[in-house]
């Protein structure tokens, strides 16, 4: 490693353990990292001068020794922002450096009736508000996250298809910018559920956990890996499709044309159209109009002890049980948290499920695994982009202008 590579890594090393632990002393970082005190006191100089880290006190170390300053971070000008696109909101979600919440909104939005073009145009319109917000808070952003329901390709920002918005071969950071995002803010692009499942493991129900699964209940049915710790993205970004995957060939037909995907049994269409008096099967589909709106007429009708509706919500709490016996015999995972409509509906659908994945499971790993409800709903995957932010400028410090 080059010198330039070396003091990058330091700094990391120094912000993240300032970072993991709150507050911390230089004696403590020295010890921590193994750096020696004048390495020390240069990068925390740097990383003061970038205004990520800043230094409190006096605090009194017990009753004899002299006081000493304590470390923590700063970064209350370092604004981190995450948004998604989704098939019936857009929402932005702005953290600075540590952590504080600056914005947190979501706009309704029917991207299933506009075309990419004007659903790229209606995301430019929300980015530049909330990056005009956050300058008028005095926050410089580090970068912008969105998060897409869809197969991403990374390297070149691109949305490869997103079904549910009816986009294909979208270069989003590209088409942003020419809509009026400022070209000087990094742009990134991930797949929602994989950035759900971060923002669970980082402030949610899996906070810690290194291997865990996050289902996203919504038209479609998406899923993010964690796997000792990282997202399982596969060659091409595409791992987790496991809306997708044919459960019962002689079933319905999907929306991607084939017949029988778990999608067509657990997605929030399959339990619209079980849930409606004298459905028939065909075109499930046309269930999925204003989600929002129907889930919200199934839950009037199930706390009105509709017999209909726990029967629906029953057969999709055990398709949920069959399809994360193959996730945990897969991918052995401690937890699957259920997001978007799964986690409103997790008080019936849990149980259920947690039955029939124990009857299917591998038995040992069928015994350590368990659902959970997310308790971030429906803002998971925008927090999760935000935290994406964060982690970059955690891991190269450099990435932001000394002041
Ligand atoms: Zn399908």
């Amino acid at each position: 490693m080059d010198q330039t590579t070396i003091r990058r890594s330091n700094l990391s090393l120094v912000l993240r353990h300032v970072s993991e632990r709150g507050q911390s002393s230089r004696s403590a970082v020295a010890v921590a990292t193994g750096l020696n005190k004048t390495t020390i006191t240069s990068l925390v100089n740097e990383l003061q001068a970038r205004g990520l880290l800043k230094e409190i006190g006096p605090r009194h170390a017990g009753s004899v020794g002299r006081p000493s300053l304590v470390l923590t971070l700063d970064g209350s000008g370092v604004g981190a922002l995450g948004m998604e696109v989704n098939v019936d909101y857009i929402a932005a979600f702005a953290t600075d450096l540590a952590g504080r919440v600056l914005i947190d909104r979501r706009i309704g939005f029917d991207a299933m009736e506009s075309d990419p073009g004007r659903s790229l145009d209606k995301l430019a319109g929300v980015i530049c508000r909330t990056v005009a917000d956050l300058e008028r808070l005095g926050v410089a952003l580090a970068g912008i996250t969105v998060a897409v329901p869809g197969l991403i390709e990374a390297d070149t920002c691109t949305v490869v298809v997103a079904p549910n918005l009816g986009w294909r071969g979208v270069p989003v950071a590209d088409r942003l910018v020419s809509a009026g995002v400022s070209p000087h803010v990094p742009i990134t692009i991930d797949n929602d559920a994989n950035l759900a499942a971060l923002a669970e493991c980082s402030s949610g129900v899996a906070m810690g956990m290194s291997d865990m699964v996050y289902l996203t209940g919504e038209v479609g049915v998406g899923c993010g890996i964690i796997s000792g710790g990282r997202p399982l993205r596969g060659a091409d970004g595409f791992a987790g499709e496991v809306g997708h995957v044919v459960v019962d060939p002689a079933g319905e037909p999907c929306g991607c044309g084939r017949a029988g995907c778990w999608e067509t049994k657990v997605g929030l269409a399959a339990l619209v159209r079980m849930a409606t008096p004298g459905h028939s099967p065909g075109a499930y589909r046309r269930f999925v109009r204003d989600p929002e709106e129907r889930l919200a007429e199934i839950e009037q009708r199930r706390a009105e002890g509709d017999p209909l509706v726990d029967t629906a919500v029953a057969e999709v709490g055990l398709w949920l049980g069959r399809g994360a016996a193959l996730l945990v015999n897969l991918f052995n995972p401690r937890l699957i948290v259920l997001g978007g409509y799964f986690a409103r509906l997790a008080d019936r659908l849990i149980p259920v499920a947690q039955k029939e994945l124990d009857r299917l499971g591998v038995a040992i790993a069928a015994e350590r695994c368990d659902f959970a409800a997310s308790p971030l709903g429906f803002g998971a995957a925008a927090r999760g982009a935000a935290h994406v932010v964060i982690e970059r400028v955690l891991s190269d410090p450099t990435s932001i202008a000394i002041r």
